[in-house]
């Protein structure tokens, strides 16, 4: 047995055998069964003859549009589905190694390319390009022929080990079936990390290497609660974590049945609490964990998979999903952060970003007459994002009004992500209509520390004094022109540093579905009085360790051994 450490993102446990995924390029490899193997051979030569006739068709096109100096590169590719180089040893994989066929092709062409990689000359050396796309086209063509999801052929129960894992794939993925994942690359907040604890995936990121360390089809432990992967456990620890994961089921199914409504201080402070959700379907999950509105709805989610274009460009289909939102959401507001710059250059083709914005703009402005709804502008970094927003936010409502629409109100908020913005909120707050803080991103950028890069997790102190300064100003801005304040980060589910955002005034947060009926219990045993003066001594200190080592003595002990951070306190009851 080995064990590995890494970050638990998502709580719980998973076990089974280890399916892999190497997103980079996107190969999954799982073991065939012994009588499915020849079935595996038609389909890689159905592929091959498929990829043929694609190849000579694009040659045939070239002829007739006189580029015919060009076909010789697709010529070279159709010789070398015919090499035996290639073929042979493709089959030659699935027979020996039962591996599917995608993963033959990534691997059968890795070798071609490592032949090209020692030639000399540097015009055949280049041919590696050509191997590289011919792999992709296999694989496409392997991926339609089976017309089904992602993971359609693998066994029940199976755990993912990724290289890396992108939000995109994780949410086409059905986590019925594959009960956790590990993953190389990833932290606590990335989006893959967030949407696994809203969809109760249990989860270890920032394992740096395990892809390469685990066979395919070996037995592996998820631990999520404990940061914790075990390899190839022995039979006492598989028969320990099975166990361990019958009460981890049973103790979310009975933390799901919460009751709505503001979490209250032991003397009765009430702190609102929303959800961040990430699909439409969310909004019922959410209100069953007890949140009262949504908070954040990363609208960008809609645009991942293969139709994000599509949805992006489309102001119908858009309105219907907001529409959704709004009507499941209803008496609570809905706030949907609008698409994000890297999500709009990812689906930007013929119309531009500005144009993608105005879409957007026009969906929710329909949507805003069936129930409360407000926008947050993402990455605001001063007034000058919030006042572009809003000329774009009048010039769609006049579009609108021009076509014959009803538009419905909708309040403009600031997502306060960015340094610029903490340090210019009170002009900030004389323009929006309320603030979210996303510590997520404001930790990353005032300490220069990626979120995302499992070797800067050192670094990552949300409870850096200069990061707790940034959400004071934020909160003392907005506080002289009665703005209102939530905070979205991942902080807000922390049980070490959400008494400190009580203390320092904060009156609202948003967070994953999950983290919800612990952060109420957690609430429910503080004094708003008691976190006013400790949040004043922490505000003294000079370091995040010592503030942690200050919050621990005073909060009696480090509440993380109690109620780990994230979605319930399964570490305790285990
Ligand atoms: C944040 O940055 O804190 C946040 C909530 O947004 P995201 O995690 O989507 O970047
Ligand atoms: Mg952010």
């Amino acid at each position: 047995m080995r064990r590995l450490t890494g970050a638990g993102v998502s709580h719980g446990v998973a076990l089974g055998p280890a399916v892999m995924l190497m997103q980079n390029p996107l190969v999954i490899r799982f073991a065939i069964p012994e009588d499915r193997v020849e079935h595996e051979v038609v389909r890689l030569r159905d592929a091959r003859e498929r990829s043929k006739r694609q190849l000579r068709e694009i040659g045939a096109r070239l002829d007739l549009r006189a580029r015919a100096e060009l076909r010789y590169l697709f010529d070279a590719q159709i010789l070398m589905l015919d090499d035996p180089l290639f073929v042979n040893r493709a089959e030659d994989l699935i027979r020996t190694e039962r591996a599917n066929a995608e993963w033959v092709v990534w691997r059968a062409c890795s070798g071609l390319a490592a032949v090209f990689d020692e030639v000399e000359d540097p015009y055949v050396r280049e041919r590696k390009g050509e191997v590289a796309d011919l792999s992709g086209r296999l694989r496409m063509n392997l991926r339609r022929a089976r017309d089904g999801a992602l993971f359609d052929e693998v066994e029940d129960g199976a755990v993912l080990v990724a290289d890396q894992l992108s939000p995109s794939i994780a949410a086409q993925i059905d986590w019925t079936r594959i009960q956790g994942f590990a993953t190389d690359a990833g932290s606590r907040t990335d989006h893959t990390a967030i949407l696994a604890r809203s969809l109760h995936v249990p989860a270890v990121m920032g394992l740096m290497d395990i892809s390469a360390r685990v066979a395919p089809g070996s037995m592996l432990v998820i631990d999520g609660t404990m940061s914790e992967v075990l390899i190839e456990p022995s039979a006492d620890q598989v028969a320990e974590y099975r166990d361990r994961r019958e009460r981890w089921v049973a103790v979310k199914k009975g933390r799901e049945r919460q009751g709505s409504g503001p979490a209250k201080t032991a003397d009765y402070l009430e702190i609102r609490i929303d959800a961040n959700i990430e699909r439409v379907a969310d909004v019922e999950a959410a209100r069953q964990q007890g949140a009262q509105g949504i908070g954040l709805f990363r609208s960008e989610f809609l645009l991942a998979g293969g139709d994000g274009s599509a949805v992006a460009a489309s102001e119908d289909a858009q309105y219907e999903l907001y529409r959704q939102l709004v009507d499941q959401a209803r008496p609570d507001y809905v706030t949907v952060r609008l698409f994000t710059e890297a999500a709009l250059d990812e689906v930007a083709g013929e119309l531009s970003a500005r144009e993608l914005r105005g879409i957007q703009l026009r969906a929710l402005l329909r949507a805003a007459i069936h129930g409360p709804l407000r926008i947050l502008v993402p990455t605001v970094s001063g007034v000058g994002d919030l006042r572009q927003t809003r000329t774009l936010l009048a010039e769609s409502q006049a579009q609108l009004e021009g076509r014959g629409e009803t538009c419905g109100p909708l309040s403009v908020g600031a997502m306060i992500e960015i340094p610029s913005a903490a340090l210019t909120a009170d002009m900030l707050a004389r323009e929006a209509d309320f603030f979210s803080i996303g510590t997520n991103d404001l930790v990353q950028y005032t300490l220069g520390a990626s979120r995302s890069e499992p070797r800067a997790a050192a670094l990552y102190e949300p409870l850096h004094p200069a990061v707790l300064r940034l959400i004071r100003q934020v909160l003392e801005a907005a506080s002289r022109v009665n703005v209102p304040v939530a905070l979205c980060g991942e902080m807000a589910a922390d049980p070490v540093a959400l008494p400190v955002l009580i203390g320092l005034g904060l009156g609202t947060v948003s967070m994953n579905p999950a983290a919800i009926p612990t952060t109420k219990q957690i609430i429910a045993q503080l004094r708003a009085e008691t976190l006013r003066a400790v949040t004043t001594r922490v505000l003294s200190l000079a370091t995040a360790a010592e503030i942690e080592e200050y919050l621990a003595h005073c909060l009696g002990r480090d509440p993380r051994d109690e109620l780990p951070l994230g979605s319930a306190a399964e570490g305790a009851q285990t």
